[in-house]
Protein backbone atom coordinates (compact mmCIF):
# COMPACT_ATOMS: atom_id res chain seq x y z
CA UNK A 1 0.00 0.00 0.00
CA UNK A 2 1.13 3.32 -1.12
CA UNK A 3 1.90 6.32 1.85
CA UNK A 4 -0.78 8.60 2.30
CA UNK A 5 -0.11 11.76 3.21
CA UNK A 6 -2.30 14.39 5.17
CA UNK A 7 -1.47 17.76 4.44
CA UNK A 8 -2.41 21.25 6.61
CA UNK A 9 -3.28 24.02 4.47
CA UNK A 10 -3.19 27.26 5.85
CA UNK A 11 -4.08 28.92 2.45
CA UNK A 12 -4.01 28.53 -1.21
CA UNK A 13 -0.59 30.59 -2.16
CA UNK A 14 1.44 28.95 0.61
CA UNK A 15 0.35 25.46 -0.86
CA UNK A 16 1.15 26.17 -4.65
CA UNK A 17 4.93 24.66 -4.13
CA UNK A 18 4.56 22.18 -1.42
CA UNK A 19 1.64 20.44 -3.41
CA UNK A 20 4.22 20.75 -6.28
CA UNK A 21 6.66 18.67 -5.01
CA UNK A 22 4.37 16.49 -3.28
CA UNK A 23 2.40 15.46 -6.37
CA UNK A 24 5.36 13.95 -7.67
CA UNK A 25 6.29 12.20 -4.02
CA UNK A 26 3.24 11.04 -3.39
CA UNK A 27 0.79 10.80 -6.60
CA UNK A 28 -2.44 13.26 -6.00
CA UNK A 29 -4.21 10.95 -5.32
CA UNK A 30 -2.12 9.72 -1.89
CA UNK A 31 -3.04 13.57 -0.92
CA UNK A 32 -5.57 14.87 1.31
CA UNK A 33 -5.28 18.57 2.39
CA UNK A 34 -6.71 19.84 5.25
CA UNK A 35 -8.29 23.23 5.42
CA UNK A 36 -8.21 23.98 9.45
CA UNK A 37 -7.37 27.88 10.46
CA UNK A 38 -9.94 29.25 12.87
CA UNK A 39 -6.98 31.94 13.37
CA UNK A 40 -8.51 33.38 10.09
CA UNK A 41 -10.45 36.34 11.27
CA UNK A 42 -12.97 37.78 10.47
CA UNK A 43 -15.81 35.77 8.82
CA UNK A 44 -15.39 37.20 5.15
CA UNK A 45 -12.02 36.82 5.32
CA UNK A 46 -11.84 33.09 6.18
CA UNK A 47 -14.83 32.15 3.46
CA UNK A 48 -11.96 33.74 0.75
CA UNK A 49 -8.95 32.36 2.04
CA UNK A 50 -11.04 28.80 2.25
CA UNK A 51 -12.45 29.03 -1.61
CA UNK A 52 -8.86 29.78 -2.71
CA UNK A 53 -7.28 26.83 -1.00
CA UNK A 54 -9.53 24.81 -2.65
CA UNK A 55 -9.09 26.42 -6.38
CA UNK A 56 -5.11 25.22 -5.30
CA UNK A 57 -6.16 21.70 -4.43
CA UNK A 58 -8.29 21.71 -7.60
CA UNK A 59 -5.24 22.36 -9.48
CA UNK A 60 -2.62 19.66 -7.89
CA UNK A 61 -6.11 17.34 -8.78
CA UNK A 62 -5.78 16.69 -4.58
CA UNK A 63 -9.30 16.33 -2.37
CA UNK A 64 -9.55 19.14 0.16
CA UNK A 65 -11.35 18.83 3.45
CA UNK A 66 -12.54 22.04 5.01
CA UNK A 67 -13.69 23.14 8.49
CA UNK A 68 -15.96 25.74 9.00
CA UNK A 69 -14.76 26.36 12.83
CA UNK A 70 -13.79 29.95 13.21
CA UNK A 71 -12.91 31.12 16.87
CA UNK A 72 -12.99 34.60 17.74
CA UNK A 73 -13.09 34.42 21.58
CA UNK A 74 -10.32 32.28 21.84
CA UNK A 75 -8.06 35.33 20.39
CA UNK A 76 -9.95 38.07 21.43
CA UNK A 77 -7.93 36.65 25.13
CA UNK A 78 -4.56 38.46 23.75
CA UNK A 79 -3.11 41.21 23.62
CA UNK A 80 -2.78 43.35 21.01
CA UNK A 81 1.12 43.64 20.89
CA UNK A 82 2.79 40.84 18.77
CA UNK A 83 2.41 38.07 21.21
CA UNK A 84 5.01 34.82 21.12
CA UNK A 85 2.25 32.74 23.37
CA UNK A 86 -0.44 33.44 21.35
CA UNK A 87 1.24 32.18 18.23
CA UNK A 88 2.34 28.97 19.46
CA UNK A 89 -1.38 28.67 20.73
CA UNK A 90 -2.52 28.75 17.12
CA UNK A 91 0.36 26.78 15.58
CA UNK A 92 -0.35 23.76 18.30
CA UNK A 93 -4.21 24.37 18.16
CA UNK A 94 -3.96 23.84 13.89
CA UNK A 95 -1.28 20.96 13.91
CA UNK A 96 -2.95 18.85 16.80
CA UNK A 97 -6.21 18.92 14.90
CA UNK A 98 -4.00 17.94 11.61
CA UNK A 99 -1.87 15.31 13.72
CA UNK A 100 -5.06 13.50 15.29
CA UNK A 101 -7.30 13.85 11.49
CA UNK A 102 -4.22 12.06 10.18
CA UNK A 103 -3.84 9.26 12.49
CA UNK A 104 -7.49 8.78 13.06
CA UNK A 105 -8.11 8.59 8.79
CA UNK A 106 -5.47 6.23 8.22
CA UNK A 107 -3.11 8.35 6.72
CA UNK A 108 0.89 7.04 7.72
CA UNK A 109 2.42 10.83 7.58
CA UNK A 110 1.45 14.52 8.06
CA UNK A 111 3.18 17.66 7.11
CA UNK A 112 1.62 21.71 7.00
CA UNK A 113 1.85 24.22 4.07
CA UNK A 114 3.40 26.39 7.16
CA UNK A 115 6.72 24.90 6.45
CA UNK A 116 7.00 27.39 3.30
CA UNK A 117 6.79 30.82 4.85
CA UNK A 118 9.83 32.42 6.05
CA UNK A 119 7.45 34.68 8.46
CA UNK A 120 6.37 31.59 10.76
CA UNK A 121 8.57 29.77 13.42
CA UNK A 122 9.89 27.20 11.49
CA UNK A 123 11.92 25.43 14.25
CA UNK A 124 8.83 25.57 16.34
CA UNK A 125 6.88 23.98 13.55
CA UNK A 126 9.35 21.07 13.29
CA UNK A 127 9.67 20.68 16.97
CA UNK A 128 5.74 20.65 17.47
CA UNK A 129 5.03 18.25 14.52
CA UNK A 130 8.01 15.81 15.36
CA UNK A 131 6.28 15.64 19.23
CA UNK A 132 2.65 15.00 17.34
CA UNK A 133 3.83 12.63 14.92
CA UNK A 134 5.17 10.19 18.20
CA UNK A 135 2.18 11.14 20.00
CA UNK A 136 -0.39 10.09 17.35
CA UNK A 137 2.41 6.87 16.01
CA UNK A 138 2.26 8.57 12.59
CA UNK A 139 5.77 10.09 10.19
CA UNK A 140 6.07 14.17 9.90
CA UNK A 141 6.88 14.31 6.28
CA UNK A 142 9.63 17.68 6.97
CA UNK A 143 10.90 19.44 3.73
CA UNK A 144 12.01 22.69 3.95
CA UNK A 145 9.45 24.82 1.42
CA UNK A 146 11.05 27.78 2.52
CA UNK A 147 13.41 27.67 -0.99
CA UNK A 148 10.62 27.96 -2.80
CA UNK A 149 8.32 30.56 -1.44
CA UNK A 150 8.57 33.13 -3.99
CA UNK A 151 8.23 30.57 -6.94
CA UNK A 152 4.91 29.57 -4.75
CA UNK A 153 3.87 32.85 -5.01
CA UNK A 154 4.87 33.41 -8.67
CA UNK A 155 2.58 30.55 -9.05
CA UNK A 156 -0.05 31.64 -7.35
CA UNK A 157 -0.30 34.74 -8.96
CA UNK A 158 -0.15 32.93 -12.48
CA UNK A 159 -3.29 31.13 -11.70
CA UNK A 160 -4.98 34.29 -9.93
CA UNK A 161 -5.26 33.30 -6.49
CA UNK A 162 -5.99 35.76 -3.84
CA UNK A 163 -2.93 36.65 -1.94
CA UNK A 164 -3.26 37.66 1.43
CA UNK A 165 -1.72 40.91 3.46
CA UNK A 166 -2.08 39.69 6.85
CA UNK A 167 -0.90 36.70 8.55
CA UNK A 168 -4.59 35.55 9.70
CA UNK A 169 -5.97 36.40 13.13
CA UNK A 170 -7.54 39.98 14.44
CA UNK A 171 -3.93 40.74 15.99
CA UNK A 172 -2.24 40.95 12.94
CA UNK A 173 -5.12 42.81 10.75
CA UNK A 174 -5.19 46.16 9.29
CA UNK A 175 -6.08 48.52 12.47
CA UNK A 176 -9.59 48.91 10.58
CA UNK A 177 -10.29 45.08 10.57
CA UNK A 178 -9.26 44.62 13.74
CA UNK A 179 -11.06 47.15 15.05
CA UNK A 180 -14.03 45.78 13.47
CA UNK A 181 -13.53 42.43 15.30
CA UNK A 182 -12.57 43.56 18.53
CA UNK A 183 -14.89 46.05 19.26
CA UNK A 184 -18.63 45.52 20.32
S1 LIG B 1 -0.08 36.22 13.92
FE1 LIG B 1 -0.48 34.42 12.59
S2 LIG B 1 0.47 32.66 13.65
FE2 LIG B 1 0.29 34.34 15.15
S3 LIG B 1 -1.68 33.98 16.17
FE3 LIG B 1 -2.09 35.38 14.47
S4 LIG B 1 -2.69 34.05 12.76
FE4 LIG B 1 -1.69 32.75 14.28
Amino acid sequence: MSDRLLLHVCCGPCSMHPLSVLVNEYGADNITGLFYNPNIHPKEEFSKRRENALIAADHYGINLVTSDDLMLDKWRKYGPVENKLRCMMCYDLRLEYAAKYAASNGYNAFSTTLLVSPWQDHQYIIDKCNALAEKYGIRFHYEDYRTGYRQGQEMAKAIDLYRQKFCGCMWSAPAAIRESIILP
